[in-house]
């Protein structure tokens, strides 16, 4: 079925990703996964290495900027490949949050800040991180927030509190939202993005926070982090000041496809686990697991809903090549609730396959269980994307507000 939506390109690519991540990757991704990170960053370099060896690396990237020059409809399907591992898009350099950061700043960054920022980030030297979300302040209306990017002379003077400021332990540098005009009438055009080098008195990563149990560490972490006096030239402004929200909007479109891609492999990977764990556990002598016409109910279901969760996104891709983000608006949030919801369900179907075997870490499915509950959370709420998408429908029936 996905053929129809392969490319000459793609014919040659997809097949050498596969390659790449069965030969190199599944063999030590648990291994990596369930250790301290950090102890596995030479591991992954070297992964990177031969990623831009074989010119697999950085797949959304044109070539002269090392990449390898796909459109969103390609990378979505190699993001399909690429999150059958959680690994996989680490390795490739095509990982939240710098893809979002690289996309964003290629738009709307200054020459300077690219060269001393992106390019580095691009060729995966560096690492970054976004932060807006505030533990005070409901991030689902993120106009409220108290962050501030004072200017003083020819500097911005940060101070606020962020947190799931997703992977700032190892990171270069983040790009932060704060109030620059706190009393414009209008709230949207009160925030600014700011680029912060991490290596900055002003700034403290106070913690790795603890997710169902596991802090983690570098690239595997979401950080509470301060900023307090925290002083950056005034050329590390992204874009122009008031333009944050407008910019925020701008780096969620092409990631909420990212995500939907990602979280589709994420499926098959664990619908494989599953089929594998239903035709090789033997409930006696003449019967598997999978003989049980209940096992066989969820397979069939998890097929149908993954099968219909990639076409509902490549199609939202395909409308946002041709018409932009905001033709798509409406189909962007679609898949974001609907593909995180297959997501949760395939999960936990596979994990009950496996019996008690599915909540060990002696499988990929406990991993992804804990570190992408979150799905429903980030990028929106399922509630605020159902609400959006219903109001949208009504409005067309006559109803407004
Ligand atoms: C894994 C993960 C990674 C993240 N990474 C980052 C990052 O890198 N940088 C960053 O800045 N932030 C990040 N976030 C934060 C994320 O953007 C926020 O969690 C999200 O915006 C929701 O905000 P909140 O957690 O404050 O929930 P709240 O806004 O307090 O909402 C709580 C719940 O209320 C309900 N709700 C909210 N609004 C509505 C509504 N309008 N209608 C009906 N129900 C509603 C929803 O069920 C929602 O889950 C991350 C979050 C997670 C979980």
């Amino acid at each position: 079925m996905t053929e129809l939506f392969y490319t000459e390109k793609l014919k040659v690519l997809l097949p050498q990703y596969e390659d790449f991540l069965k030969t190199d990757v599944y063999p030590i991704e648990l291994g990596i996964i369930t250790k301290p990170f950090r102890q596995s960053l030479p591991l992954v370099k070297a992964l990177r290495e031969k990623a831009k060896a074989k010119k697999l690396f950085a797949p959304h990237l044109s070539p002269d900027e090392g990449g390898v020059g796909l459109n969103l409809m390609e990378f979505a399907q190699v993001s399909e490949v690429l999150g059958t591992s959680p690994l996989g898009h680490l390795i490739f350099n095509c990982n939240a949050p710098d893809i979002g950061n690289m996309e964003l700043m290629h738009q709307f960054a200054s020459a300077e800040l690219k060269k001393k920022y992106l390019h580095p980030l691009m060729n995966g030297e560096i690492r970054s991180c976004f932060a807006m979300t505030e533990p005070e302040f409901a991030g689902s209306n993120p106009v409220n927030m108290a962050t501030t990017a004072q200017r003083e002379g020819n500097q911005y003077v940060i101070n606020g509190h962020k947190w799931f400021t997703t992977a700032a332990d190892g990171a270069n540098f983040t790009i932060v939202m704060a109030v620059t005009d706190a009393q414009n009438p209008n709230p949207y055009l009160r925030a600014s993005m700011v680029l912060v080098p991490l290596e900055n008195p002003g700034f403290q990563l106070v913690r790795n926070i603890s997710i169902m149990g596991e802090a983690g560490e570098d690239y595997f972490s979401h950080a509470e982090v301060r900023f307090t006096n925290c002083k950056v030239p005034i050329e590390n402004l992204i874009g122009y000041e008031g333009q944050g929200f407008a910019l925020a909007q701008a780096r969620l479109g092409p990631g909420r496809i990212h995500h939907c891609m990602r979280w589709i492999g994420i499926c098959e990977r664990a619908f494989d686990l599953m089929c594998s764990r239903a035709t090789s556990r033997k409930l006696n002598d003449h019967k598997f697991l999978g003989h049980q016409q209940i096992i066989q109910a969820w397979i069939a279901e998890c097929r149908a809903n993954i099968n219909a969760a990639r076409l509902m996104v490549l199609h939202t891709a395909y409308k946002m090549e041709k018409e932009g983000a905001k033709a798509a608006k409406e189909e962007i949030s679609t898949i974001k609730f609907f593909v995180a919801d297959v997501l949760m369900k395939t999960l936990d179907k596979a994990i009950q396959v496996h019996g008690a075997l599915g909540i060990t870490d002696d499988t990929l499915l406990s991993f992804w269980y804990r570190h992408e509950r979150g799905a429903r959370i980030y990028d929106g709420p399922d509630e605020v994307h159902k609400v959006s998408l219903a109001k949208a429908i009504l409005k067309g029936y006559g109803m407004s507000g």
